[in-house]
């Protein structure tokens, strides 16, 4: 199925893990995506790797900067913007600390980019999406907003912060058209994590659905939230973990 034929979509995040398997995936249905993300070689392989006409950017998506520029190269190259999915953040990387080991650094460096990187992306594209009086974001949160795992204090309290943004960013934009949603994903596998494997192995066995989650599974709610097929979703907390938390 093709159900977003000529939509311009940006992915950030999209050089690497979910977020490749996003821009894979909304490529599939026929927009042109923009994989902006903060590793260059990597967005430019994803971005070759598309069918339809798309774009690579070197973006850092904590930096106001950066992120202006990323709505306006998008805007010079296709005309418009339809899709925003807010999928960079420090994750994969992260090490488990205690609350106490977390320096306020790196606290500070985990929030710049995993939920200020957000108010900055959506803030440099709403205008061009007001003005169309049309356009989707996605955000990306995550099961530890519920589950408040130990050693995530930083990563957990952004992201649950990122669901309220969420919701109000939906209320305020209603009005001009655009929804705003997030995707809370359980646990997902791949390549580029440092999770231990028997870590998959032990949460796939909370799950109703007793298997790992892979990027994959997550690209069919997000299609379905970038869509016309969700036109009345909006302020959504779409929680894809396999029957684990069921919220
Ligand atoms: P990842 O760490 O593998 O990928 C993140 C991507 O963001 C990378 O391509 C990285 O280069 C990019 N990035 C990092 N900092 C950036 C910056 N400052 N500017 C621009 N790009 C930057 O993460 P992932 O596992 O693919 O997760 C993707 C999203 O899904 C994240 O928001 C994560 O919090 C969320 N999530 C992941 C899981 C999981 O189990 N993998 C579960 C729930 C939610």
């Amino acid at each position: 199925m093709e159900r977003l034929i000529g939509k311009i979509a940006i992915v950030t995040g999209g050089a690497s893990g979910i977020g490749l398997a996003f821009a894979a995936g909304l490529d599939r249905e026929g927009a042109h995506v923009v994989v902006a993300d903060i590793v260059e070689e990597a967005a430019n392989k994803a971005a070759a790797a598309l069918t339809n006409d798309g774009l690579a950017l070197l973006v850092d998506v904590s930096s106001v900067e950066s992120t202006e520029s990323m709505a306006q190269q998008t805007l010079e190259r296709f005309g418009r913007i339809d899709i925003l999915v807010t999928c960079a953040a420090i994750y994969a990387t992260l090490e488990r600390k205690e609350f106490l080991d977390i320096d306020p650094e790196e606290w500070n460096r985990v929030l710049a980019v995993n939920l200020t990187g957000v108010q900055l992306s959506a803030r440099a594209v709403l205008p061009a999406m007001k003005e169309q009086e049309s356009g989707v974001i996605v955000n990306m949160g995550s099961v530890n907003t519920y589950l408040a795992p130990a050693g995530r204090a930083h990563y957990s309290a952004g992201k649950a912060a990122l669901e309220n943004l969420t919701k109000t960013l939906a209320r305020e934009m209603g009005p001009f058209g655009i929804r705003v949603n997030a995707l809370c994903p359980g646990l997902v596998a791949h390549e580029g994590t440092i999770v231990p494997k028997e870590r998959y192995e032990r949460i796939a066995q909370d799950r109703a659905m007793r298997r790992e989650m892979k990027p994959a599974d997550l690209v069919g709610p997000l299609v379905f939230l970038c869509s016309d097929e969700s036109s009345m979703v909006t302020g959504h907390i779409l929680v894809v973990d396999g029957g684990q938390i069921f919220r």
